[in-house]
């Protein structure tokens, strides 16, 4: 007898034929698909979010079970505008491309676009091309009308970047893709009809849960991230701000062998909800290394913008030996980089902890230092430095949250960078540095300026006046000539 009990038997009704049946294996994945997703799966066409009894337990459940039902839904109605347009013409126009694959299906080679988008430092954008008023460019046979197929097409395609940010319309705007009017027109239709059904969405979203910091795209991309290995878990929210949250999560291991993924990571999503970023246009407006795409951009590609900002200065502040978060990867809006603490404990922002005197003034002396090599090594301002955006750890400061920081010849730079030196003195003042120079002496020693004035008002005007002139000469000369000798070089401001 055995002392485990009987066996079950279990009688397994299976020939070797059917296991290596594809019928079979496509059953039992379907089956395990509607285990999974039963309720996504049983309604072909249904509302977004069926009903209130889904399990919601699980964020990442819910971000499959939304991306699913969006791309159902999506390719449902391709299929349809499709049927609408092609109707009994022999010749059909596939709308093939503009199918959503499942991400789970693919590895959805459109994250990594961005990716290699971002790689420069983007000084450069071409000209758009524009059909004069008259409505036709060339001569005699070579003419082109503003109704030229080759023409309209492409305009078109530029045109679907107008649609909300929550609309995909697939990668074809980096391509030379030409949409017939037709298509154009039927798109948009859908695009807007999108657009009102996002919102009721959205407002219903809103109510459902306050944890969601982020929503369920990003969730994905951030799943993904897991999903790749890159990162080991994420563990949770450090930090929920006007303009991003930040998680923590353990690092992984890296596809390629070269990169090392730190062991801590901490993540920063740069928020898609729009009007957050309305008041910190004029950081990225006017710095004159996104003036020139930033016209063009939709409002997607500028959130995606700031986190590609925070990238750059990053990167130029590593460089310069500054400590400060290493960049990891960047994938749209969602900007990896190294964790500064340790054990899932963010190190404390300057204005939370309470060091020795001697701490506070190695601490003084360092961010003295870390400014002039900042502003003459890296050419930035950091445009927001205080004791909250400076951690305390491993005995240093370390200088984060830089998707603002501007190059001093930005037209408001110097004004930026005063204020800089406000906060930064009044601090180190206030927490008993004897040695810590005023705003107005630690301003021209991080610019090597020599303004002498003795107090605020002319002080301030005296930076304006600097300014007025680097505008004037960067009318006068060209911005590329006149302000740079290279990259990274602070700029020449002559008499
Ligand atoms: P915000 O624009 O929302 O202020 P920050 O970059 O300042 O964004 O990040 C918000 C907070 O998240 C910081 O004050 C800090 O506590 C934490 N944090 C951000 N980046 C890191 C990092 N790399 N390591 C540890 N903590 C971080
Ligand atoms: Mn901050």
């Amino acid at each position: 007898q055995c002392p485990w009990g009987a066996p079950n038997t279990t009688s397994i009704s299976c020939s070797l034929a059917d296991v290596m049946s594809e019928q079979l294996a496509k059953e039992l994945q379907l089956e395990e698909e509607n285990a999974v997703f039963p309720e996504v799966v049983a309604v072909a066409e249904g509302p977004f979010i069926a009903g209130e009894n889904v399990d919601t337990s699980s964020d990442l459940m819910l971000a499959q079970m939304l991306q699913m039902e969006f791309d159902r839904e999506y390719d449902a109605q391709l299929r349809r505008e499709e049927k609408k347009i092609n109707g009994d013409s022999k010749v059909s126009i596939s709308f093939e491309n503009y199918r959503k694959v499942h991400p789970y299906d693919s590895d959805s080679s459109e994250d990594e676009v961005d990716w290699q988008d971002t790689r420069h430092d983007p000084y450069r954008a071409d000209k758009p091309t524009t059909t004069p008023r008259k409505g036709f460019i060339g001569k005699g046979k070579d003419i082109t009308t503003k109704h030229d197929e080759v023409v309209c097409g492409r305009k078109n395609t530029a045109r679907m970047e107008n649609f909300a940010p929550e609309f995909q319309v697939g990668d074809g705007i980096g391509m030379d893709l030409k949409l017939s009017n037709q298509v154009f027109n039927a798109l948009k239709q859908h695009a807007y009809s999108e657009e009102r059904r996002s919102a009721r969405l959205h407002e219903k979203k809103e109510h459902s849960t306050a944890e969601k910091a982020v929503d369920p795209k990003t969730r994905l991309l951030m799943y993904k991230m897991v999903n790749s290995g890159m990162l080991e878990t994420i563990t949770g929210c450090i930090s929920t701000g006007k303009e991003s949250v930040v998680f923590h999560a353990y690092g992984g291991k890296s596809a390629t062998e070269d990169k090392v993924i730190p062991p801590e990571c901490a993540i920063k999503v740069f928020k898609t909800t729009l009007n957050e970023f309305k008041n910190r246009d004029k950081y990225i407006k006017d710095d004159y290394r996104f003036k020139d795409r930033f016209s063009k951009l939709n409002p997607r590609k500028i959130i995606r913008m700031w986190a590609e900002k925070e990238m750059h200065n990053l990167t130029r502040m590593q460089n310069a030996g500054i400590p400060c978060p290493q960049v990891v990867i960047l994938k749209k809006h969602v900007l990896v980089m190294s964790f500064i603490g340790q054990d899932q404990v963010p190190a404390p922002k300057l204005k939370d902890v309470t060091l020795s005197s001697e701490d506070m003034k190695k601490a003084y002396y360092q961010v003295l230092n870390m400014m002039q090599q900042l502003y003459k090594e890296c050419n930035l301002v950091h445009a927001d430095l205080s004791e909250y955006n400076m951690l305390w750890h491993d005995g240093k400061v370390w200088l984060i949250d830089v998707s603002q920081s501007v190059e001093p010849n930005h037209p408001h730079g110097l004004e930026f960078l005063f204020r800089d030196c406000r906060n930064v003195s009044q601090f180190f003042q206030k927490g008993g540095v004897a040695e810590a120079l005023n705003e107005r002496e630690l301003f021209n020693a991080v610019s090597g300026f020599n303004i002498t004035a003795d107090n605020e008002v002319d002080f301030q005007a005296e930076i304006e006046a600097l300014e007025k002139m680097n505008e004037d000469h960067v009318q006068n000369h060209g911005k590329k000539l006149s302000m740079f000798s290279g990259d990274g070089d602070p700029p020449i401001y002559d008499e």
